[in-house]
């Protein structure tokens, strides 16, 4: 762990890649020598464009104010365990009993309002009144955030990956943003130590990257809980129209299955 440094370059060879970063306290510099690097940095990624400039924009753009508020006693008009959403055509809202007592409010913006007015005090009181009055909370935050539904064209450059939100950017209506990024780094994980410890071959592992590539396009569901549960399966690759393969950890099916992927992707819309 290296907190409060920042990655300034990064750099491959056939057989290691470079990482450069710099104290942002001290300016003092580092030079970090690994077989792989996985750029989980975020919307932003610094790393991003050392493996693709192909990021494809799928259209999910919008503007939400958030505001967190703990009140001082728990608003009757608002249910304490479960969340809502008002779908009204000005101002669609989101209610979340987040941290109980905290709540949380989304306000979905228009194209022209302007978010330093919307996060103002005065504005949330405002937006607030029909379910509390300034004097019953504290307001916490509020700011907007600018959501994106977009999707790296590649996710590996040589010893180069990105994961996360560096990979793929949602709205987070389905709670799955942070969500995805855990099951890419689990799914990068296991495949990343069969290689560095030598029990996956070059052409085992481009089977392996490929699932990673489409293993976590679409949402879990509970149709593929129950669909995992048939298979007595740990895992499934996904195909955006249906459940592929079923995969079980530390079974050669699972080695067999992504080479088999592997095979069927070549050349089909979704492969690596
Ligand atoms: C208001 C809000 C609500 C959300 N609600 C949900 C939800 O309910 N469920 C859900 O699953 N997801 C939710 N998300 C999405 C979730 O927060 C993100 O998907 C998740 O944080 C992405 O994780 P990440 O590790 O990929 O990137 P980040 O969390 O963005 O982390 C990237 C890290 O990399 C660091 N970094 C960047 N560049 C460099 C560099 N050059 N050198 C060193 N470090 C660098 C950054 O400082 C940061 O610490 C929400 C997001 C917001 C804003």
């Amino acid at each position: 762990m290296w907190p409060g440094w920042e990655v300034t370059a990064v750099d491959q060879t056939a057989d290691h890649a470079t990482v450069r970063i710099g104290d942002r306290a001290t300016g003092g510099t580092r030079t970090l020598q690994a077989a792989y690097i996985v750029g989980a940095d975020g919307a932003g990624s610094f790393l991003r464009p050392y493996v693709t400039d192909d990021v494809e924009d799928l259209h999910g753009t919008q503007r939400l104010l958030i505001v967190d508020i703990h009140p001082f006693a728990h608003p009757a008009e608002l249910p304490a365990t479960n969340g809502f959403i008002v779908c009204e055509a000005d101002k669609p809202v989101t209610y979340c009993p987040i941290f109980p007592p905290k709540l949380r409010f989304e306000f979905m913006l228009g194209d022209g309002d302007d978010a330093e007015e919307y996060e103002r005090p005065t504005t949330v009181y405002r937006l607030l009144s029909r379910w509390l009055a300034p004097g019953d909370y504290r307001m916490q935050r509020t700011d907007v955030y600018e959501w994106h539904a977009r999707l790296a064209g590649r996710w590996r450059n040589g010893r180069l990956f990105i994961a996360g939100d560096a990979a793929h950017e949602m709205p987070p209506m389905l709670g799955q943003g942070m969500c995805s990024g855990l099951r890419d780094a689990a799914n990068l994980a296991w495949k990343l130590a069969r290689v560095v410890t030598g029990r996956s071959g070059p052409d085992r592992t481009r089977g392996a990257w490929a699932d990673l590539d489409v293993a976590v396009v679409t949402l879990p569901s509970p149709h593929l809980a129950a669909w995992l549960r048939d298979h007595e399966a740990d895992a499934a690759i996904i195909r955006p129209d249906r459940y592929t393969y079923a995969l079980t950890r530390g079974s050669a099916a699972l080695d067999a299955a992504t080479l088999a992927l592997h095979e069927r992707l070549a050349g089909a819309e979704v492969s690596a």
